[in-house]
C-alpha cells in the first residue's frame, strides 16, 4: 500500500526520475521521463543493456546511473562528484523527438531497508531555458569584452566595476578595476555622465568620443569610448583638399583674366606696328599702356589677396585708424567726391591688424566713387551698436546680446540690383570690365569674417549703397 503511494508520488514528480537495479534492468520510469523521452513506462520497464540511454542519445552507452553502480566505467564526460551524489549538464540530442534538450543529471545509489545497495536512481532536470538564456548572455558579453567600442560600468562614485579590451587598449591600462573614471579621465565630468552628454577628448594622442548611461538597476553607469582619431584626420584632409581645390580655382581663373589682357596687349601692339599714321600708332598705344595698368592692378590685388591677413593684430583705436587713413583718401578720391567722418565719442576698440582695417576701407570708399560717376558723397561712420534683429537670420541669436562696432560706408551712387548684391562677394566678380578685379570684397569678406565679424549691405539701384561691418568690441 505504501509502496503505491510512493510510486505515485514519484509518477507526479515535475522531474524526470528513473531506476535501474544492479543488472542495469529499469526498475521505475515517471511520467516526465515519459514526456521527454517519449518512451511509455511499460514499454521500458525491465529492460537492460542501456536501453535508456537511447532517446538520450541515440545510442547504448553509460549515464550517470551507471557510474553511482561502478565507478571503474569509462564515462564520456566529465562528471562532478559530491559524495555519493554524480552530476552533469549536458545536451541530450535525442530528447524531444530529437528536438534535443539541455539537462542537468543526478544520480544516486538505491538503498533497501538494511542499507544495501539495490540499484540507482537519476533525476533529469530540463534546464534548457536557464541554459539558452545563459548562452545567449554569455554572447552578449563577448560581443561587449571584444567590441572597438571602450566600454566601462562605474559607480556614482566614478569607480569603475567593469571594463572591457579596447577600454583599457585606449587607456593603455593594465587594470582599471576600482579605480576612478575621473582620475582617468580629468576631462570629464559627473554631470556630463549622469545627463548622457556626447563629449569629444584628447587623450593619448588620440581623440575620442564619450557618451555615458544611466544604470538604475546596477545604481551608476556605463560609459562608451570611441576611438575617433582616424575620422578626425579624414575630416581634416577633406578641409584640406577643398581649400586646394579653391587656390586651384582662383589661380586659374586668375591665369585666365591675365591670358585675356595679355590678348590685347598684343592686339593693339600689332595694330600699333601695322599702322603708318603716328597719331594712330599712339593712341593704340596708350590703349595697350591703360591695359598694362589693368593688368598690374590686377598683380596688386591678387597678391594682397593671397596675403595671410590678421597677421599682427593689438588694440587699435578705430577713430584713429580711419582720421588717419582719410588724410591720403581725400587726396586721392576725384574733386566731386565728399567724404565725410562721422564717429560716436567713446573709445572705439578692435583687436585687429591695423592694415587690414585699411584695406577694408579702402575696398569700401573706391568702390563707393566707382559707382558716383557724377560725384556725390561718401559717409564713413562708427558707433557701439548690437546686431539689429533683422539680421537674426544670418547671425544667429546669440549673437545679438553681444556689443559689436558697426563700421559703415554709405554712398549716393547708382546702387546695386538684386542679381548684383547676390554676387559682390564671389571672387572675380565684378561689373567694371577689365578696370575691376572682382577681388575687393572677397578681400573685405576674408578679414571680416577672421575678425570673427559680420558684414551686411543695403542697396537699391539709383538709392545709393551701404555697407555695415560689425566687429566684436574690444573693452
Ligand atoms: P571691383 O571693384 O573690382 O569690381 P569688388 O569686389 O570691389 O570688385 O566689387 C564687386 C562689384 O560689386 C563691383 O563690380 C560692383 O558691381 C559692385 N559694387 C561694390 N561696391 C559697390 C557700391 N558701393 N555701389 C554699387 N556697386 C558696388
Ligand atoms: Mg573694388
Amino acid at each position: 500500500m505504501k509502496e503505491n503511494i510512493l510510486k505515485r508520488i514519484i509518477r507526479l514528480l515535475p522531474d524526470g526520475v528513473f531506476a535501474i537495479d544492479l543488472d542495469g534492468r529499469v526498475l521505475l520510469w515517471n511520467r516526465v521521463m515519459e514526456e521527454i523521452t517519449g518512451v511509455k513506462e511499460a514499454e521500458i520497464i525491465g529492460k537492460g543493456n542501456f536501453e535508456y540511454s537511447l532517446p538520450f542519445y541515440g545510442c547504448r552507452r553509460p549515464m550517470p546511473v551507471d557510474y553511482v553502480l561502478n565507478p571503474e566505467i569509462s564515462y564520456p564526460e566529465d562528471l562532478s562528484i559530491k559524495g555519493e551524489t554524480v552530476e552533469i549538464e549536458t545536451f541530450a540530442p535525442k530528447l524531444y523527438d530529437g528536438k534535443g534538450a539541455w539537462i542537468r543529471m543526478s544520480a544516486h545509489p538505491l538503498l533497501d531497508e538494511v542499507c544495501d545497495i539495490i540499484g540507482a536512481v537519476q533525476i533529469v532536470r530540463d534546464i534548457t531555458v536557464r541554459k539558452t538564456a545563459e548562452i545567449e548572455l554569455r554572447k552578449l558579453f563577448n560581443i561587449i569584452e571584444h567590441s572597438p567600442v571602450g566600454v566601462v560600468v562605474l559607480e556614482f562614485s566614478g569607480e569603475i566595476t567593469y571594463c572591457n579590451e579596447s577600454f583599457l587598449k585606449y587607456t593603455q591600462l593594465k587594470t582599471a578595476i576600482k579605480k576612478n573614471i575621473f582620475e582617468i579621465f580629468p576631462q570629464i565630468s559627473l554631470y556630463e555622465i549622469h545627463n548622457s552628454y556626447l563629449k569629444e577628448i584628447k587623450s593619448g594622442g588620440k581623440n575620442f568620443r564619450l557618451r555615458g548611461i544611466r544604470l538604475e538597476e546596477e545604481n551608476g553607469y556605463a560609459l562608451f569610448l570611441t576611438d575617433i582619431t582616424e575620422l578626425r584626420k579624414y575630416e581634416e584632409q577633406i578641409i584640406i583638399s577643398h581649400k586646394m581645390e579653391s587656390v586651384r580655382r582662383l589661380t586659374s581663373s586668375y591665369a585666365h583674366e591675365i591670358k585675356n589682357m595679355l590678348t590685347g596687349v598684343k592686339g593693339f601692339a600689332q595694330l600699333a606696328l601695322q599702322t603708318e599714321n603716328t597719331e594712330q600708332a599712339k593712341s593704340y598705344m596708350e590703349k595697350l599702356l591703360s591695359i598694362v595698368d589693368s593688368v598690374s592692378m590686377n598683380i596688386k590685388e591678387i597678391l594682397g589677396f593671397g596675403r595671410e591677413f590678421g597677421k599682427n593684430p593689438e588694440i587699435i583705436e578705430l577713430k584713429d585708424v580711419i582720421k588717419n587713413l582719410s588724410t591720403f583718401l581725400k587726396a586721392s578720391l576725384r574733386e566731386n567726391i565728399d567724404l565725410i567722418l562721422d564717429f560716436e565719442g567713446r573709445p572705439l576698440t578692435v583687436f585687429a591688424d591695423k592694415t587690414d582695417i585699411e584695406k577694408i576701407i579702402t575696398n569700401l570708399v573706391l568702390n563707393a566713387q566707382d559707382a558716383m560717376p557724377e560725384g556725390g558723397e561718401i559717409r564713413i561712420q562708427a558707433k557701439v551698436k548690437q546686431i539689429p534683429d533683422k539680421f537674426i537670420s544670418l547671425t544667429g541669436e546669440k549673437e545679438l546680446a553681444k556689443e559689436y562696432i558697426c563700421l559703415s560706408v554709405e554712398d549716393t551712387g547708382v546702387g546695386m540690383d538684386e542679381q548684383t548684391r547676390e554676387k559682390i562677394f564671389e571672387p572675380f566678380f565684378t561689373t567694371k570690365g577689365e578696370k575691376g578685379s572682382g577681388l575687393g570684397l572677397t578681400t573685405v569678406y576674408h578679414i571680416v569674417q577672421m575678425l570673427n565679424g559680420f558684414i551686411f549691405v543695403e542697396s537699391e539701384p539709383g538709392r545709393g549703397t551701404k555697407f555695415e561691418i560689425y566687429i566684436p568690441l574690444k573693452q
